[in-house]
């Protein structure tokens, strides 16, 4: 039997299959931001991709997160919050997150903004392209507005808008749209064009379609030890 790659192996084979996306689509590579999402997985994974030279680890769950990233305290990482979040949650989850990928509701909103002087929180609204109004995101009518609000609520930034493409289907119309939805805000919100998109199955359309951000778990990190 052949041995399976390494985690360092993993993320090689990854990063070297974003900068042939990036480089098809014209793209500096340098510009898009890969997270790795680490949920189910310890505390001890993470150290092993900061060794590799992670920075950028993405988390789902409020009540796993939170204990993990204290646990790494004395690693320089970032933190991105990637997962659906209640909102009397998102206080906790603010204090140890520096960006949040979910933000799609107006008690979101409330619950993060912050009018001490703290570190703005990066904040990307989340987009709901899927006929299924349980999952979460914003629906298209309801998005101008909803960005708004985000851009005017103290203590957050807006970077932008995220998504997760439906499940069974070719992503891409979704990450084109999405794309277009950006330059549509793109007149009044010119600091806010990043677009979140991309998984371990579907980032190398996303790239093609213009993605700044990559939440990538299973391709790097293997499988997920509870839950497959
Ligand atoms: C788990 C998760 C990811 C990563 O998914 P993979 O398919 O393992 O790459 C990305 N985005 C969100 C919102 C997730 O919950």
């Amino acid at each position: 039997m052949p041995d399976l790659p390494s985690l360092g192996q993993r993320l090689s084979t990854i990063d070297d299959q974003i900068a042939d996306a990036a480089r098809q689509a014209s793209r500096d590579p340098a510009l898009i931001t890969r997270i790795v999402v680490t949920k189910f997985h310890p505390a001890s994974l993470v150290r092993e991709l900061y060794d590799l030279g992670v920075r950028d680890f993405g988390e789902s769950r409020h009540q796993e997160a939170q204990p993990k990233v204290a646990a790494l305290s004395d690693l320089d990482a970032r933190w991105s919050f990637v997962g659906q979040l209640q909102s009397k949650k998102a206080r906790q989850v603010r204090a140890y997150c520096d960006a949040i990928h979910s933000v799609d509701r107006d008690s979101l909103i409330t619950a993060l903004t912050n009018d001490e002087s703290v570190v703005p929180l990066d904040a990307f609204v989340q987009v709901n392209l899927t006929d299924d109004q349980g999952r979460g995101g914003v629906l298209l009518g309801d998005l101008d507005s909803f960005v708004d609000r985000v851009e005017n609520a103290a203590g957050l930034k807006l970077r932008g808008l995220m998504t997760v493409a439906p499940l069974g289907e070719d992503p891409r119309p979704a990450f084109s749209a999405l794309r277009s939805l950006s330059e549509g805000i793109a007149a009044r919100h010119p600091d806010a064009q990043a677009l979140s998109m991309g998984m371990s199955g579907d980032f190398a359309e996303a790239i093609a379609e213009g993605a700044t951000h990559l939440r990538i778990g299973t391709a790097i990190t293997g499988k997920r030890p509870d839950h497959g």
